[in-house]
């Protein structure tokens, strides 16, 4: 009885799967939706005391992740795809709370620098907030679902960006230094100029300080090499 009732419930479940008329690409946005909205109610609730919205805290990541921790405002905007006074009026909020500091050119007036403060670089620590929630979730994945995953990310995002939603993505894929599959060692393929060493797929990295921008041309060929999986010839 028990073994009818299982063939049963396997039969209606097989049924409905097959039923669905969605493609997996929008079961896979529902997904990504859901923990955007999470990582946002939970900033809201977490960090709402504190008065740090999710806008303001995008711009401390992204300050952070600057090899001097400043940026024009200019390019603040430009990078997190917001308009210029929407941009200035974070960047403002963050000053008065002394998580920023703003410099104006003395050549152009219209230029403002902003530089992370020692507090701001707490505020936003990789081990403060969310992030470090959705590092703890991710970590029930395997090892091989975590880099399957990664590399997943990397697609979406560089899609993301080709199609303008993204302007800047500081990842190994358009970055200068990267060599796809330049070693045959299969837990290190990959190769990284700027510290001229191998690194495995697990180290592939979705926002580095130590990125520069590669040529278009460049960034194409090591994408379609990186994508294919595909080793230089030697
Ligand atoms: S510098 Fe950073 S982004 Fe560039 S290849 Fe090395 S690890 Fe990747």
């Amino acid at each position: 009885m028990a073994e009818l009732l299982n063939i049963n419930q396997a039969t209606r479940s097989s049924k409905s799967a097959q039923k669905d008329p969605l493609p997996i690409t929008v079961h896979l946005a529902a997904g990504l939706e859901k923990i955007g909205l999470a990582m946002k109610s939970r900033t809201w609730r977490r960090e709402g005391q504190a008065g740090l919205g999710p806008l303001q805290r995008q711009v401390l990541t992204l300050l952070r992740g600057k090899p001097d921790h400043s940026a024009q405002v200019s390019a603040i905007a430009q990078e997190l795809v917001v308009r210029l006074p929407t941009a200035s009026e974070a960047v403002a909020t963050l000053e008065r709370k002394r998580l920023v500091k703003r410099h104006r050119s003395h050549r152009d007036g219209r230029i403002v620098t902003v530089e992370l403060t020692a507090r701001g670089a707490r505020a936003c620590a990789p081990t403060v907030g969310m992030p470090n929630q959705l590092a703890a979730a991710t970590g029930a994945l395997t090892s091989t679902e975590q880099v399957a995953f990664l590399k997943g990310l990397m697609k979406v995002i560089r899609t993301l960006q080709e199609q303008g939603e993204i302007s800047v993505a500081r990842m190994c894929a358009s970055c200068r230094y990267f060599r796809p599959y330049q070693h045959d060692d299969a837990a290190q393929p990959h190769h990284c100029d700027y510290v001229n060493a191998p690194f495995g797929e697990q180290a592939l990295r979705l926002e580095c300080a130590e990125y520069e921008p590669a040529s278009v041309s460049q960034a194409k060929e090591s994408w379609e090499r990186f994508n294919n999986g595909r080793k230089v010839a030697s």
